[in-house]
């Protein structure tokens, strides 16, 4: 087992820390403007019923493409924004951004009126005092229900300030947006403050999901966790399904949800209406 860093620890100067140095400046400089400029973009994954194969939501991701460093992925960039704080901004584009589209889609009729669209939310966000407020007033703003949101929060990002980020969490949960453990499995949390957080979904990381097919191991490690889910009453979505294979053991767990590139990876507005439309018929 991989032991995670701890921040804050000390490290020898090296050349390969100081060109990380480097490019987190250029990043965190290239960051600043790139909202104005207008290089940030939401794609959009569908999640799937396993059942019904309908499409009934989907979870916006951030896409940034620079003139000059090109096509920079959320798992480099998102980490620069949440150490400098740029999150906050740029969270709070990425509930806007959302929340416009999918009042123009519910407008056009191109989405069902259940239809609920999540978006992941970082730390930082979750413990600001005005969170769930920011989130209601957007919403209130382009006339969407709450239940047309979901907020996807990560075991880390509630163990930064637990007491804040429940207290964010119960705010939204009562006022109808529904609420989802991303990446479970993959943090530090005890299965105790489960009970403790008004969850409704939890999404199995991929890392799980990847080689259920191929390992015993892996596959009742998913098994356990979707019968824990059952016992919750939460709503399971499977992360990162690739394959058929995957797909049939899902099935046979009874998983509600499956988001992955079997059935379709994040997809630009355009696509994602385009596939909405060709599923729909
Ligand atoms: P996440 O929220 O767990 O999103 C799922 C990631 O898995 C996405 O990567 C998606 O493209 C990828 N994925 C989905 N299906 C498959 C599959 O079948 N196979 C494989 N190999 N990958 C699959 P992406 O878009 O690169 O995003 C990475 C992470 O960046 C996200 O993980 C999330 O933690 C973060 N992120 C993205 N957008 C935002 C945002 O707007 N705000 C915040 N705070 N974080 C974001
Ligand atoms: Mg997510
Ligand atoms: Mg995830
Ligand atoms: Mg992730």
């Amino acid at each position: 087992l991989a032991v995670p860093e701890k921040p804050n620890t000390w490290r020898d100067y090296t050349p390969e820390l100081e060109a990380q140095l480097q490019q987190k400046v250029t990043l965190q400089e290239a960051l600043n403007q790139a909202i104005e400029r207008q290089e940030l973009e939401l794609y959009f994954q569908p999640k799937i019923t396993l059942k019904s194969e309908q499409c009934l939501g989907a979870e916006a991701l951030l896409r940034w493409s620079h003139p000059d460093l090109g096509r920079i992925p959320p798992d480099v960039f998102i980490p620069v924004a949440e150490k400098t704080g740029q999150i906050i901004e740029i969270g709070q584009w990425v509930l806007d951004q959302s929340c416009q589209k999918l009042k123009q889609w519910r407008d056009q009729q191109l989405v069902a009126d259940n239809f609920v669209l999540a978006i992941n939310v970082a730390s930082q966000q979750l413990i600001q005092s005005d969170f769930a407020q920011k989130c209601l007033n957007t919403l209130q703003r382009y006339q969407l229900p709450p239940s047309s949101l979901e907020i996807e929060v990560t075991e880390s990002g509630l163990m930064t300030d637990m007491v804040v980020a429940l207290e964010q969490l119960c705010q939204l949960a009562a006022a109808g947006i529904s609420i989802a453990i991303d990446d479970f499995g993959t943090g530090y949390s005890s299965l105790a403050y489960l009970k403790e957080l008004p969850v409704s979904v939890l999404k199995i990381d991929r890392t799980f999901i990847k080689d259920m097919h191929v390992s015993d191991q892996d596959k009742k490690l998913v098994e356990t966790v979707m019968q824990m889910s059952e016992n919750f009453n939460f709503i399971t979505v499977a992360e990162g399904v690739e394959n058929e294979e995957q797909l049939e053991i899902l099935r046979g767990f009874n998983c509600e949800l499956i988001q992955g590139y079997y059935y379709s990876p994040p997809l630009t507005e355009k696509a994602l209406l385009q596939y909405l439309h060709a599923i729909n018929d």
